[in-house]
């Protein structure tokens, strides 16, 4: 019998057979709430009328036109939207068809730039250690995750990394926010120089780290002060913003809480919101320039990019983020989330830490509270979690394992952003009884 491939081989997965909202109910008539938007993408829940509309709308005009003959006005209109709702400087857009190609697209846009001004010899690429950035081969380089990378090792692009800005764990005690944020940016610039502040393309980083640690934020002053140092040697700064992007932390995007600008940020997940699958690059002034005065051609493409019906879905979905009282919602709901986790497991034993930003709000595990010492891996806390949370009715996307030597059971919520306050209520509960 032919199968499809799952991830875990063999697994005996659950079938999805409705969605409406924030709840996705499986043949068995079992209903879940959607605590996770599956991996941080459904943003407006599922079964959203305008949305569907608007992909209906625009199957029944055309489904697909490569872009090497067409563009369209769902395409363009989806660009002119971003650009003009993204942080000043961010001005073009360029459309993909998920995470990984965006963050590919990024990494091959930033190398073509400094091609394009007279700069070829910049060839170094860094990121921070227990990060994702993606699965496809530059992704996977660019992300920190040594058992991720292990046996892909041979055919993969050497990358740099450095510390991510973790504070739970690697702030000192003695340590003040300001101090640990100069001693990152310390040590991205003593890897610039180790490389030669020349040779380096960019910095890659997420505002807030989804995947790996549960929605760890950067501390006051560290993303000014790596702004700064990549200033200082003409390195671009990169930032991924495929999880944490479009509304998921309460701003638009995730940086415009940092108070940056990125030469390059990606985002996918939720500007699909689920509904197509959809990623893009926004890019500067800067970079557009030297291409468009340079070769005149961005040496890249798919197929799928600037697919119609993605456009469609993508265009309304922004369009509806964008509504005033959106965004304060997200900002709104994630206070009540956070206080709803912080009553419920707060006292527990096994809660080391739960934070994030809006409706992005990681917990993170530990065997220990006093010494922060997480669970033996063989123990599979984080999976075990989401196996009794799902039986209780609820998803929520677990992470652990040992990354780049660091081990941690971390569980994600990012429910989509139309949850109601009694819902919310409602997932701490089941959480909370599963954890
Ligand atoms: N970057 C980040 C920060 C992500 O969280 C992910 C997906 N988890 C990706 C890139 C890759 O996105 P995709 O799975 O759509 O390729």
């Amino acid at each position: 019998m032919t199968r499809i491939l799952h991830r875990t081989i063999g697994s005996r997965l659950p079938e999805a057979v409705a969605g409406q909202g924030i709840y996705i109910t499986d043949s068995d008539g079992k209903s879940y709430i959607d605590g996770s938007g599956g991996a941080a993408v459904s943003c407006l829940g599922h079964g959203h009328v305008e949305v569907l509309d608007a992909m209906r709308a625009q199957m029944d005009r055309i489904a697909y036109a490569h872009t090497s003959f067409f563009t369209t006005d769902v395409a363009e209109s989806l660009a002119e939207r971003l650009a003009a709702l993204a942080p000043e400087g961010l001005d073009h857009v360029y459309l993909v068809s998920g995470g990984s190609e965006a963050v590919e697209a990024a990494l091959k846009m930033a190398r073509q730039y400094f091609v394009e001004i007279g700069q070829p010899q910049r060839r170094h690429i860094i990121a921070r250690r227990q990060s994702y950035h993606g699965n496809t081969i530059g992704a996977l380089a660019t992300g920190g995750n040594a058992w991720r990378r292990a046996q892909f090792q041979p055919i993969l692009p050497k990358t740099h990394h450095v510390s991510p800005c973790y504070a739970y764990r690697d702030q000192q005690a003695d340590e003040t926010p300001e101090a640990y944020a100069a001693r990152l940016a310390d040590e991205l610039e003593a890897k610039i120089l180790e490389l030669g502040p020349d040779e380096v393309i960019a910095f890659v980083a997420e505002p807030v780290v989804g995947a790996t640690l549960g929605a760890v934020g950067p501390v006051a002053d560290y993303f000014a002060r790596i702004r700064r140092i990549c200033d200082k040697y003409g390195v671009l700064l990169i930032l991924d913003e495929v999880m944490c992007g479009m509304g998921r932390t309460g701003t638009l995007f995730a940086c415009e809480q940092d108070g940056i600008v990125p030469d390059l940020v990606t985002i996918a997940k939720g500007l699909g919101g689920g509904y197509q699958p959809i990623g893009a690059v926004l890019l500067s002034d800067r970079i557009y320039r030297a291409f468009a005065e340079g070769s005149g051609l961005f040496q890249h493409g798919h197929t799928y990019i600037g697919h119609p019906i993605a456009a469609a879905a993508a265009n309304k979905v922004v369009e509806i983020l964008a509504q005033p009282g959106m965004m304060e919602d997200v900002r709104d709901r994630g206070e009540r989330l956070q206080a709803g986790l912080d009553a419920a497991l707060g006292q527990s034993p096994h809660v080391g830490d739960i934070r994030g930003r809006g409706l992005f709000r990681g917990i993170e595990i530990v065997a220990d509270k006093e010494t922060k010492a997480p669970f033996d891996p063989s123990r599979r806390v984080h999976s075990r979690i989401k196996r009794e949370a799902m039986a209780r009715g609820l998803l929520c996307y677990p992470m652990g394992g040992t990354i780049d030597g660091v081990h941690g059971d971390h569980v994600l919520l990012a429910p989509p952003y139309i949850i109601r306050p009694e819902e919310i209520d409602l997932l701490v509960e089941r959480l909370a009884a599963a954890i």
